[in-house]
């Protein structure tokens, strides 16, 4: 069945008021009309199973049939990601979300060229929920501002802090506990990589330095690879994929 995520607001209404963006969504793309069925999302971890009531020019409604809600694994993965050139930002986005990526923070280093901000984070939230759709998961990762390496060094909280580093790291396996992290950040290089100034600066914030082994890989490369080992070892890589209730 098909899923789209709508406002907070507008889930938690009975009927559910279907806005302009989503309905040309609904109509030219997945090509629904009065009487399909779809699922609705708040991006939050609350869904709906819903019917279309109406579909008007600029509004249509929707009335909720079965109402619940989902959560993903606890465990929390944040990417620091050194912004990429062109549009490579845009894959790392999708695929993290694919592979449960719970928050991305765009980073500038030295060797990372400025973007424009406010055009890509619209087009960003766009991939980002897409994805999501598309992989059904029941809520949104958060994406914040591009920021400054310093800024998001110091920010950074979680529990285990990874800063993937081609040049003098240590293998993945000294540096992973055996207990589960409630959360983990992981900072990713540019094309460039990092400084050695700025690979010291992170290890100041408490970042180990982990390699992925002799191959260098490319910057999202890299990033998903982790993200798929530690979904693995501590995630939901390895579980079960369909909650046996919820309508598919
Ligand atoms: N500085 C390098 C150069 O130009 O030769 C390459 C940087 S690499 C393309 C981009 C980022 O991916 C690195 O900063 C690092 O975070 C990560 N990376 C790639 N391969 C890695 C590996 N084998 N071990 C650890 N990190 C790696």
């Amino acid at each position: 069945m098909h899923r789209f995520f709508v406002p907070p607001s507008a889930l938690a209404a009975t009927p559910i008021l279907l806005e302009n963006g989503t309905l040309h969504h609904l109509r030219t793309v997945l090509r629904l009309s009065v009487g399909d069925e779809l699922i609705l999302l708040d991006g939050g971890g609350a869904l709906c199973h819903a019917r279309i009531t109406r579909m008007g020019k600029k509004q249509g409604l929707a009335e909720p049939l079965a109402r619940w809600s989902e959560e993903e694994h606890p465990l929390r993965l944040h990417l620091l990601q050194g912004l990429p050139k062109g549009e490579k930002m845009e894959l790392v986005l999708q695929k993290g979300t694919e592979l449960g990526v719970k928050r991305f923070t765009p980073i500038f280093s030295q060797r990372t060229q400025r973007v424009k901000g406010g055009a890509k984070a619209a087009r960003w939230e766009k991939i980002v929920q897409e994805a999501a759709r598309q992989c059904r998961r029941p809520s949104l990762p958060s994406l914040d501002r591009p920021s400054s390496l310093v800024e998001a060094l110091e920010k950074e909280k979680a529990p285990l802090k990874l800063m993937l580093w081609e040049e003098g790291s240590v293998p993945l396996s000294q540096v992973l506990p055996c207990e589960p992290p409630s959360a983990i950040a992981f900072l990713v290089g540019p094309e460039g990589g990092f400084s050695f100034e700025e690979a010291a600066l992170a290890q100041e914030h408490g970042f180990l330095p982990v390699s992925l082994g002799p191959r260098i890989l490319r910057s999202e490369t890299a990033g998903f690879t982790l993200a798929a080992i530690l979904q693995y070892l501590y995630g939901d890589l390895n579980s079960s994929p369909v909650p046996a209730a919820a309508p598919r």
